[in-house]
């Protein structure tokens, strides 16, 4: 599971607490026949740190005469793809992620958006931003306009949920003299010109963090999308046909379809993925973002 995957859990959480009760701690674990393992060292645990709703340890939780329900993350039951072949996944695609594992825990109509907050401080995005633009921004005042961007899409698992890094720059080129952007996410991207590097210079949920003080975050399907609905930024989302939208988009956001066929669940490249991609036209997503700003 990656970092998305493991954020959907925050919803979920917070829905269980919702509906059963504060003194509830949520402890992530993962079966194996009839034993837990206990997730404290995995390293996208991070997601589940100063999260109130979990808890990382059994003597943590049961303090305070607190009850825990252990949140089995390797469920089959919870996971939204039902078979996963060598070249193939293949999804359940009649309702969101977080719809589907709530039902595990008879909740309906889960508020849609996961938890997260950045570790470091308002002041310390604040002096960041100012020096991208020269000007120093107290506490008090809000930054410049700006939109973040990634477009590079994790191609580990499947290159079909990518957009063509091209058209993400003709749609920066388009922008970029009426708003400035700045590309996040992990080290070594490839980065578009005319844009601000963010790139590799802070951890996910810092980069969510920075997310928060855009106007706009663009991207193509993937972990950021749903970090920014934890920090109640807008995305302009690019959906292919790799999966359904009803499984991945939040309504709050800007969901561009792209999609003439799927959904394939292809791990391999598909050429009708590939054909979508090439065939979108890319001022669409200019005029979205235009209409959205009043740029
Ligand atoms: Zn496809």
């Amino acid at each position: 599971m990656g970092l998305g995957g493991y954020l959907t859990w925050t919803a979920v959480a917070r829905e269980i607490i919702k509906k059963y009760g504060k003194n509830i701690k949520l402890m992530p674990v993962e079966q194996h026949g009839s034993f837990y393992k206990f997730l404290y060292a995995h390293k996208d645990i991070e997601i589940f740190k100063d999260n109130e709703d979990f808890c990382l340890s059994y003597n943590q939780g049961s303090l305070n005469n607190n009850l825990i329900l252990p949140l089995v993350l390797n469920n089959p039951n919870a996971n939204y793809c039902k078979q996963d072949t060598p070249t193939k996944a293949f999804h359940r695609t009649d309702k969101h992620i977080i719809e589907q594992v709530c039902e595990l825990y008879d909740i309906s109509d889960p508020v849609l958006r996961c938890y997260l907050k950045p570790q470091a401080a308002d002041w310390w995005f604040k002096e960041k931003i100012g020096k991208w633009f020269n000007t120093t921004i107290s506490i008090h005042q809000s930054p410049p306009p700006f939109i973040t961007i990634e477009p590079n899409s994790k191609t580990n698992y499947t290159p079909n949920r990518s957009y063509p890094f091209e058209k993400w720059q003709n749609i920066v080129n388009a922008l970029k003299d009426k708003i400035p952007f700045v590309q996040v996410g992990a080290e070594r991207s490839r980065v578009l010109d005319n844009v601000i590097d963010w790139t590799g210079k802070s951890s996910f949920k810092n980069t969510a963090g920075m997310i928060s003080y855009s106007k706009l975050f663009l991207s193509s399907e993937g972990g950021l999308v749903h970090a920014a609905t934890a920090v109640d930024t807008k995305s302009v989302v690019i959906i292919t046909g790799y999966q359904s939208e009803k499984m991945v988009a939040y309504p709050q956001n800007i969901n561009v379809n792209i999609a003439t066929h799927g959904p394939c669940g292809l791990k391999a490249e598909c050429p009708d993925c590939k054909r979508d991609a090439v065939n979108h036209d890319w001022r669409e997503i200019v005029s979205l973002i235009k209409e959205e700003l009043c740029l």
